[in-house]
């Protein structure tokens, strides 16, 4: 069975999966793998204060090596349609250019994914060498907890083993075939309170102003780079966001001053150890005088790396070999749901163009479509060898 890679695209966009809603995204996908002989799990994940949410896992083959391919199909939302040229979720082609919500972000790629693997198995006869998976998400733009980070403990309770794993995030800056992301930074967010005494302004020797305080802290923890970058990575970086006093009053020195801030940190540091240094940092400025705390937002963002080495080096060459670029191994960007499949296995993104992703009119050169699943196809070959 084969698929065409432009027609499951623009299946999947119709299909209304803005977070939570699974919006027959994955009903879809179940249907398509499951004909190709696929084994199909649907498993839906809750819990107290979050939306329940569906989630796909299907394997063919039971041999190693065991390539993944994991993606998600829930979307963000189109925000004001009135704004789109083409209604979000009609998936109108014009001029070779495939319109909607999730065209490059990412049900593009999974549909790419799709058509790559169902002429991959129908090539085989139903019988991979080794064993194909697809781990898809509905939980990826939003919260994150009912989705891969759930799916993955699933699978490994279910004694899944995986050796690779490929996320078709949308990686390309400008042209199909610029950058695999190779890692991605850890992100972590704070608030940096420092408590005073309120009083008159007129009297300030009976009171304790935090908004001296509070500068001087801001000023310490931003004082000395967090490192110097490292072999793959930019340097980390703490940079503060806000500032707030919340005081209307013009002769009142206020009793609390707050500033938050967020950390984007490199292989340099574990997510434990940056609060420890952020805090040593405060401290010592604060000395007796300034009183102070931390409160840390809970974080499940940690740092993703995968050394370039054989795996990176076979998918460099697939897409050298469609599009004819080099592409450069990136570390750049926000974070992906590839920091939780890093503790399973080895991982890169790679996938269609980013600077459409989230926008009014997001939307995708067909023969970006054509061209990705030809890359993807080039590597299941390749891996499967
Ligand atoms: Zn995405």
């Amino acid at each position: 069975m084969t698929a065409d890679p432009i027609a499951l695209a623009r299946d999947l966009i119709r299909c209304p999966s803005v977070t939570p809603a699974e919006g027959g995204a994955l009903a879809l996908i179940e249907k398509l793998l499951k004909g190709a002989g696929f084994p199909v799990h649907r498993v839906t994940f809750a819990e107290p204060g979050t939306d329940p949410i569906e989630n796909l896992y299907a394997r063919i083959g039971s041999a190693a090596p065991h390539l993944m391919l994991a993606g998600h199909t829930d979307v963000v939302p189109p925000g004001d349609e009135t704004k789109w040229t083409h209604p979000p979720f009609a998936s109108e082609i014009a001029d070779g250019v495939l319109y909607g919500r999730g065209a490059v972000d990412m049900k593009g790629a999974i549909a790419c994914k799709l058509a790559a693997a169902l002429d991959y198995v129908a090539a085989t006869g139903g019988k991979p060498k080794g064993s194909l998976s697809f781990l898809i998400t509905g939980d990826e733009e939003g919260i994150a907890v009912n989705g891969t980070v759930k799916l993955l403990q699933w699978a490994a309770e279910r004694g899944e083993k995986f050796d690779h794993c490929i996320l078709g995030e949308p990686t390309n800056p400008q042209a199909l075939g610029d950058m695999i992301k190779i890692g991605r930074r850890g992100s972590q967010n704070g608030t940096l309170v420092v408590t005073g005494t309120q009083g008159h302004v007129a009297y300030p020797e009976l009171a304790d102003n935090p908004v001296r305080g509070i500068a001087r802290l801001i000023e310490a923890a931003n004082a000395e780079p967090l490192d110097r970058g490292s072999a793959h990575f930019d340097p980390s970086n703490l940079e503060f966001t806000s500032v707030d006093v919340g005081n209307t009053t013009v002769n009142l020195i206020p009793a609390e001053a707050r500033a938050r801030f967020n950390i984007r940190f490199n292989d340099h540091h574990s997510r434990q150890a940056l609060r420890v240094l952020i805090e040593s940092r405060v401290r010592k400025a604060a000395g007796e005088r300034i009183r102070w705390r931390i409160d840390w937002e809970p974080s499940n963002a940690d740092v993703f790396f995968t050394a370039p080495g054989p795996f990176v080096a076979m998918i460099s060459k697939a897409i050298e070999e469609v599009t004819g670029r080099t592409p450069q191994l990136s570390t750049t960007g926000g974070t992906s749901d590839a920091r939780f499949i890093k503790d399973y296995c080895p991982v890169i993104e790679f996938g269609l163009l980013s600077q459409q992703m989230h926008k009014t009119d997001e939307h995708v050169a067909t023969a970006d479509l054509v061209a990705l699943t030809a890359i993807y196809r080039h590597i299941l070959d390749r891996y499967f060898q």
